[in-house]
């Protein structure tokens, strides 16, 4: 078993560290004040080739392995913690298009999209299903040559700035099996966007996205009328990896950044490093991190070797973002007062974890999924 990166992964993780530091990290706290993420920001990170990681060559993109996606996530995250999403956005939309999408969709899309040019968001959530998502209502009827697509679609990372959405709507029958996928252009008049009031990740502009009668040619339909829900079941089974990934730097880069704090701070006549009831803390959560990371990590070497991996995508999506928050829970204790503050990164860094502890399946979804791939679906509550 071999738990060591590569010469090249281990590279890509210096210069993701190296740019999280110098570039990204005194910057975190202004997109949580309401300041608009610019393009030229996200252009910057393309030339990077984090937008383009899962897009072909042959489109732009970068071709990287899903294990060079965790490495990203983690080390951007230890900076800023947000940037993630475009990362993990253009990891699913990458996949499900140049699996799924027409050459002219793929031509006009993916090299927009490796470029920074243009932002794909993933619509599936909506007001009255999430968690049961195969419970959703939003239709897309066939017209001609067109699709008509409305509902609205809830939660929606990029909301306020994406260019297009891959929409997940009821194309036939009940069920998982009558849903399709759409590559929806955002620019038609009958689309409205309603920002929502985050407690966290401010710089993805949340939202709702609204769809009345918008008309979409055929030729964006995404695979088989009847795949869209695997395709999304398919994306969300190593995002959750990445999610984890993104909840460990965070919140490594909490408990190194306590780690120096503890050892300055003195109380009683020394270091509050010497306190056990401080240190045997951070040895804790250092040891859990450690472990959510290890987890994290092998869920991805198994979808790039090809392997299955639904049960520990689950395992590390419900793992990683719980001993993050508590991690990074104690680095606010851990700092007293000024830990309180908002001058120190690790409240916003806590509210931004807890926006994954729900997106992408919520803890108790997650050990759902666990449960029944343990026991069978057979034993499952929900097929
Ligand atoms: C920051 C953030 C970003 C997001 N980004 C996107 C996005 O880009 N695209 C998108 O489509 N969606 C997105 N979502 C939506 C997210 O995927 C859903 O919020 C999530 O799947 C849960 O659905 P829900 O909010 O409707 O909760 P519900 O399904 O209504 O669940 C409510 C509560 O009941 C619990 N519960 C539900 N069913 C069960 C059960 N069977 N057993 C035990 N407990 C249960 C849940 O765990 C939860 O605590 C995002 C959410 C957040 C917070």
């Amino acid at each position: 078993m071999d738990f060591e990166f590569t010469d090249s992964e281990r590279q890509f993780a210096e210069s993701m560290r190296r740019y999280a530091q110098d570039r990204l990290r005194a910057e975190y706290p202004s997109w949580d004040r309401g300041a608009p993420y610019p393009r030229e920001r996200l252009r910057e990170i393309a030339g990077l080739g984090i937008t383009g990681l899962r897009v072909p060559a042959e489109y732009g993109g970068a071709e990287g392995s899903y294990v060079m996606g965790g490495i990203a996530a983690e080390e951007l995250a230890r900076g800023d913690y947000n940037v993630t999403l475009f990362l993990q956005l253009t990891m699913i939309a990458g996949d499900i298009l140049s699996g799924h999408a027409t050459d002219a969709v793929k031509r006009r899309w993916l090299p927009a999209m490796a470029s920074g040019e243009r932002i794909i968001a993933f619509g599936l959530t909506e007001p009255g299903a999430g968690s049961d998502a195969a419970a959703l209502t939003t239709t897309a009827t066939r017209d001609g040559d067109s699709y008509v697509v409305r509902g609205e679609k809830a939660s929606i990372t990029f909301a306020g700035m994406a260019d297009a959405c891959i929409v997940f709507a009821r194309m036939g029958g009940k069920g998982a099996r009558g849903i399709g996928a759409l590559l929806v252009p955002l620019d038609d008049p009958g689309v409205s966007r309603h920002l929502y009031r985050s407690a966290g990740e401010r710089l993805t502009q949340r939202g709702s996205l609204v769809f009345d009668g918008v008309r979409v040619p055929a030729e964006n339909l995404l695979g088989a009328e009847s795949q869209g829900f695997i395709q999304a079941m398919a994306s969300f089974d190593y995002n959750r990896a990445i999610i984890a990934l993104c909840c460990v730097g965070a919140a490594q880069q909490s408990l190194d950044e306590t780690v120096e704090y503890a050892k300055q701070r003195h109380t009683f006549g020394k270091p509050i490093a010497k306190h056990e009831g401080v240190s045997f803390q951070i040895a804790e959560h250092l040891t859990l991190v450690a472990a959510a990371r290890l987890l994290a990590y092998r869920c991805l070497s198994l979808r790039d070797r090809g392997e299955p991996h639904t049960k520990e995508a689950a395992m590390a999506k419900w793992l990683g973002p719980k001993v993050s928050v508590e991690a990074i829970h104690a680095c606010i204790i851990l700092h007293g007062w000024m830990g309180y503050d908002q001058d120190l990164p690790f409240e916003q860094r806590l509210r931004d974890v807890i926006g994954l502890e729900i997106g992408d399946g919520t803890p108790e979804i997650m050990k759902a999924i666990i449960a029944r791939e343990t026991f069978g679906r057979e034993f499952s509550a929900y097929k």
